[in-house]
Formats: structure tokens, sequence, C-alpha cells
């Protein structure tokens, strides 16, 4: 064995995690760029629309927090109330990793299979590393949903929000944004900013756009916070228990789970971005369904069924994005090995996992977004680390204390490194 647990991913899961394990002495690797989809994937200047308490990372004595961060760099926080840009999240990631978690291997893991008693990852730098557990920690940056209709199109012309950061070269351009969440209007946003024309078109009825924070008295503000209770995932009952209670969801008939974690949180601007919706600086195209798209000359020419007029709709475009969010399923992720997806049970294309995060192939764990499925929708959100570092460190503390136990060496064997 190389090492006895294996972290892929070094996003906010990955890294809290690592943090965890160090602080309870317990042997693993990571392996990973990171905060590499923040860096790479969301555009530096948008504003998050999580509030900065439920922005931390974590590590076991909550030395390093987002408030403690921005203090010392001298960048605008609150708990609550002040957007937090995704460049100072990422930067306070990176710094969270320098600190907690200074080996972390920088190369990508790009296959992973199992062997008789463990793992095999095969590294982008051409080494191999052999772990007795792996944990996923990936994030959902494979998982982009592309609909039907424009798979066809050039890929050239065509981009999820999370595949570009930089606009400008959209300036002068026709764009039709499909989708109402916030991902859709914050690309709208940043298009209409850089020059473009931008268009949202979306098959709902409204677009939803967060309220600014605002100033209200003292008993209103605590009638409100009974009816409608903070939590790291927004306000409401519904997010307060999806917050609190991961195990009583993870308890949950598969069918309801899974409804729940669908339904959870429609789509909903932030209110930073928002403000070009209600400006009327973007036009919107309500209750669109888009049905077919095709190149004419240069064009994308898009067709739409209008579901409130029961009519079709035409537009031509030079580019399409997608803010269409995430579909999650297992077979998707490029680097898993085709017999190890088929070995691992899942529902609803994600992974079913036990009360300690493991698949049905012994020693696989999920965490993040791909253990949303069993725990609920706190695992899609970085509030969610906690919970899964704490409770996974714990669980690979005992296992690594009962092994030194059974075993009782003389002095702890330090794992081989794979060159
Ligand atoms: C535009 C946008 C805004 C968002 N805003 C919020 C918000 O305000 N609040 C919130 O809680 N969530 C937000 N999210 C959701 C966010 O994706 C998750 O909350 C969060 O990133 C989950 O952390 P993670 O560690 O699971 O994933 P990630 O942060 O995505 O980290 C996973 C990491 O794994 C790496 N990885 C993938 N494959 C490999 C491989 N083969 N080898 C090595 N490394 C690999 C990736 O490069 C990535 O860096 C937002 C998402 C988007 C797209």
């Amino acid at each position: 064995m190389n090492t006895d647990i294996a972290i892929i991913g070094a996003g906010p899961y990955g890294l809290s995690l690592a943090a965890h394990l160090r602080d309870r002495g317990v042997d693993f690797r990571i392996f990973g760029r990171p905060m590499a989809f923040w860096r790479d994937h969301v555009p530096s200047k948008l504003c998050l629309k999580a509030e900065g308490f439920a922005l931390d990372l974590f590590d076991p004595k909550r030395q390093s927090t987002l408030r403690q961060f921005c203090a010392e760099r001298g960048h605008p926080y609150a708990p609550t109330g002040v957007p937090i840009p995704a460049r100072v999240f990422t930067e306070y990631g990176e710094e969270f990793q320098k600190t907690h978690v200074p080996h972390l291997q920088p190369h990508n893991v790009t296959h992973l299979s199992r062997t008789q008693d463990g793992f095999i990852l095969r590294l982008e730098n051409g080494k191999s590393v052999v772990a007795r557990n792996v944990v996923m920690a990936i994030g959902i940056g494979d998982f982009a949903n592309v609909p039907p209709p424009v798979r066809t199109l050039p890929p050239e012309r065509v981009s999820h929000t999370f595949a570009q950061t930089d606009f400008a070269r959209f300036a002068g351009q026709r764009v039709a944004v499909i989708g109402a969440g916030s991902s859709a209007v914050d690309t709208a946003s940043f298009l209409h900013e850089a020059g473009a024309e931008p268009v949202i078109c979306t098959r709902r009825p409204k677009i939803w756009i967060n309220h600014p924070p605002r100033k209200i008295p003292l008993l209103k503000l605590l009638l409100t916070r009974i009816k409608k209770p903070r939590s790291g995932l927004g306000t409401g009952w519904r997010s307060r228990m999806a917050s609190d209670l991961p195990d009583v969801f993870h308890m949950l008939p598969a069918r309801l789970r899974l409804r729940i974690t669908r339904g959870h949180l429609g789509p909903a601007a932030g209110w930073v971005t928002g403000q070009v919706v209600r400006d009327n600086k973007v036009p919107i195209c309500l209750n669109l369904d888009l049905r077919r798209a095709s190149m004419r000359g240069q064009a994308i020419h898009l067709e739409f069924a209008d579901t409130e007029q029961g009519t079709m709709r035409e537009m031509d475009v030079d580019h399409v994005f997608l803010g269409t969010g995430v579909h999650i399923d297992l077979a998707r992720i490029p680097f898993l090995d085709r017999a190890l997806v088929a070995s691992i049970r899942t529902e609803d294309n994600m992974p079913a996992l036990s009360r300690n995060f493991e698949s049905s192939v012994p020693g696989l764990h999920f965490i993040g977004p791909l253990a949303a499925g069993s725990f609920g929708p706190l695992l899609r959100f970085a509030w969610g680390a906690r919970f899964a570092a704490r409770r996974l460190s714990g669980r690979f503390r005992r296992q690594a204390a009962g092994a030194w136990t059974r075993s009782q060496p003389q002095s702890r064997p330090q794992p081989a490194l794979a060159q």
C-alpha cells in the first residue's frame, strides 16, 4: 500500500477532510489543484449567493475561517448581508490549503480502478499510487447538463455557464442564455457588461431574484427568524432541516430522499447580478421550451415552444450559453474505470452511500454533491463540508486505530511512495 487513504479533489470538501485527517494523525494523500474549479470555472467577480458564514472551509480547531481571512486581507466581510466575490473565496481556499494541507499533490487523477484489496490511481504525471481507501471529492465539474437540442451544434458555439469566465470575446454578439437560475442571470449580467446582447430564455413563467438585505425592526426580525430560520443553505424550515439533519435524511426511503434533493431550492438569482433583470437591461423571454437548434449560415437558429401561447418562437443568435445546471451521473466521471462504475450501487445515478459515505464498493467513498442523494441538499453546498469531514475523519481514525491495535507494531510503518 502506498497510502491508506487517497482523496481525489482539493475543493472545500477535499481540503476540509484533509485538514481533519491531518489533525487526527491519519495517513492520507490528496490529489488535485487546490480550488481549481473555483479558479478556472467561476467568474472571479461573481458574488456568491451563499452568505459569508456559510462559506467557511473547516479545520477541526476552526483556526482558518473566512472571517479571519477577510480581516487579515482587508476584504469586506459580515456573516450575512455582504456578498463574497468568488475571487476572495478562491484565495481563501488556497490559503487554507497552504496552512492545513501543505503536502497536497497538485496532479489530477486520470484513472481509478480496483485491485484485489484496494485501488490504483494513475496520475497525470504518469505516476501511480495504490490506496486502501479512496474518497471522491470531485464536485460538479464533470456534470454540466447539456439539453439534447444543442448537442449537435458546433461545440465552439455553445458554452455551459461554468465553462467560460472571460466574457469580453462576446462583445457585439447576440447570445441566448438558456435558464432561469443564478448562473443564467449571472452570465447574462456579465455578458451585458462586456457589451454583448444577451437574451434570457426560460421555460419557467418567472425569474426569481433574492431580496437584497433590508433593515427591519427587531420584533419583526424575531418573528421572521421563527417563521423562516436561517441556515447555511438559506432561510426557511426546509433548508434548516436539510442543514441540521442529514442523518435523518439518510434514513428516509430512497424515493422520498431523491425527490427532496431534486426539488430543494428552485432556481433563484442572487440580488447583485439580479439587478440587470430588475432594471430591464437584459430582455427575458418566459415560458419558452427549447425544441430545436441548428446552424443557418453563420447564425444559430433556435426554435422554442411557447408553452403559454401554444405557438412556436424562433430566434437567431451567435452563441448559446447554457444555464441549465448539472445532471449528476456516476457514469459521466471520465476517469473511473468502467468495471468499477458497474459495481457501484446507485440511486438515480448517484452512489448509494452508508452513514460513513462508503459506497457498495468497500473502501470507495463519495463526499460533496455526489453524496447529496444519500444525505440531502446539505451536501450540494460548501456548508456540508464540516459534516462530511467530521464523520469521515472519525471513521478513518477508528479504522486506523483498530488496525494499529490488532497488529501492535513497534513503530508505525510509513507508506512507500510510488514513483
Ligand atoms: C457559479 C457557481 C456558484 C456557486 N455558488 C455557491 C455558493 O454560493 N455556495 C455554495 O455552497 N456552493 C456554491 N456552488 C456549488 C459549489 O460547486 C459547491 O458548493 C462546492 O464547490 C462543493 O465543493 P467540492 O469540494 O465538492 O467541489 P469543488 O469545489 O468543485 O472541488 C472539487 C475539486 O475536485 C477537482 N477534481 C475533479 N476531478 C479531479 C481529478 N480527476 N483529479 C483531481 N482533482 C479533480 C476539481 O478540479 C475541483 O477543484 C456554486 C457553484 C457554481 C458553479
